[in-house]
């Protein structure tokens, strides 16, 4: 098997499921953020490798290996994709943005932003679409890296 592991906080991603023709050379590179745990960097990491401590330390979330393609290119667990008008009014309201991550490449005058901080460690991700930005994913991990 293989985990997705992030040293900052011992949380590994793993897919119990992958077909047999998929080598592990082919198995998808995660998002920066992309940590289940923290939103840190992750690593590549074949199970059998691992040293046995390090792997009775990990908290471990086990992935279908669609949902692990879908994360690897996201960052987004499943619980992640639940973006119904009520989950994000539940997420923001009340709340205070204490970072924006935007991006400073794609417009000198006009902000694009990728993802809103909330006070609460939530992340709300937002995309372009032809009504206006669209919450695509949000965010809440237990513990920041
Ligand atoms: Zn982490």
């Amino acid at each position: 098997m293989i985990l997705y592991i992030c040293d900052q906080c011992m949380t590994a991603v793993r897919c119990l499921e992958v077909p047999g023709d998929v080598r592990q050379q082919d198995l998808p590179r995660a998002e920066n953020d992309a940590c289940a745990g923290c939103f840190g960097p992750v690593q590549i990491v074949p199970e059998r490798l691992l040293d046995p401590a390090v792997a009775a330390a990990l908290k471990i979330r086990d992935l279908t290996f669609e949902e692990l393609y879908y994360w690897a290119a996201t960052g987004a667990l499943p619980e992640d994709r639940k973006t119904t008008p009520d989950d994000v009014r539940l997420l923001l309201v009340g709340k205070k943005v204490v970072s924006v991550d935007i991006d400073e490449r794609a417009s000198a005058d006009r902000a694009v932003i990728n993802c809103l901080v909330l006070d609460d460690g939530s992340r709300i991700y937002l995309g372009a679409s032809p009504m206006g930005a669209i919450v695509y994913r949000v965010a809440k991990r237990t513990s920041e890296g």
